[in-house]
């Protein structure tokens, strides 16, 4: 290995250059590192979310979403909450983008749901974690939008088929800066709304969660063996609804703040 491509190498394990991603610089040392390592192409980039008050970055390994999180929602929805518990499903670590790079409007819909939700980031993980000793593998907590074609997803439900195609498409989770738990506490409740221009379609709060945080992990922790890096959507509240092109959605959590999200 030359000293260059040992340099380079190094910038891509270690440096944020690489983590950036989408940079030409990111994509060389992709490019270097995926011909020493003997890949056939590029090494794809590190998806990671920038932390509140530090240049360091969370690397995100996959992501994780709790349906139907909130009594008020799971009855919206069609559920009965009282016979139907939370479910998980997943996106792909990439449908994870900066809520400051606008949203364009995607693919294979003509109607676009949003569902502001708080994001749980994990420093460690395990299998069967006991929900009193959940938190402790929180890093972090921050706002979130989970993105959905609700037409795709009307007809995944029609056809009892699994709803990826309608929740686990390319920017489909648009995500603010972490705040870390040791810089801010545990964040386990407090008002999570959201507006659409202005007007206000979502307000409720955390401590409304069917599943807290803690029982979460560790009911999630009973079917995967949960690690570093691990991010998950907590659900989101009642008033769920369509946007288009050009609105502009805000999400808040109490102790979190706030994103702002354009549909272009
Ligand atoms: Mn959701």
């Amino acid at each position: 290995m030359s000293e260059d491509k040992t340099e380079s190498r190094r910038k891509f394990l270690t440096g944020s250059a690489a983590i950036a991603g989408a940079t030409a610089l990111g994509a060389n040392i992709s490019a270097a590192y995926a011909q020493d390592q003997g890949y056939v192409l590029d090494v794809p980039p590190v998806i990671s979310m920038e932390i509140n008050d530090t240049t360091d970055r969370f690397p995100v390994r996959r992501v994780f979403c709790l349906g139907r999180n909130y009594r008020a929602h799971a009855i919206e929805s069609g559920d009965n909450p009282d016979e139907t518990p939370p479910f998980f499903f997943i996106k792909p670590r990439d449908a994870v983008v900066p809520a400051t790079d606008g949203f364009p409007y995607p693919q294979g819909t003509s109607e676009l749901r949003y569902e502001a939700e708080l994001v749980v980031a994990l420093h460690s993980g395990g299998k069967n974690i006991d929900a009193a000793d959940a938190l402790d593998h929180v890093y972090a907590y921050g706002v979130s939008l989970d993105m959905t074609r609700e037409d795709l997803q009307h007809v995944a439900q029609e056809l009892s088929r699994p709803w990826a195609i309608s929740k686990s498409f390319d920017h489909s989770a648009p995500c603010g800066p972490l705040t870390t738990v040791t810089g801010n506490g545990h964040v386990v409740d407090g008002r999570i709304w959201l507006t659409v221009n202005g007007e206000i379609k979502q307000d409720s709060d955390l401590n409304l969660q069917r599943w807290s945080v803690s029982e979460g992990i560790a009911i999630l922790s009973q079917y995967y063996e949960l690690r570093a890096g691990d991010i998950i959507l907590t659900g989101t509240p009642e008033g769920i609804g369509l946007v288009n092109k050009g609105d502009v959605i805000k999400v808040g959590i109490e102790s979190l703040g706030q994103i702002e999200v354009e549909v272009t």
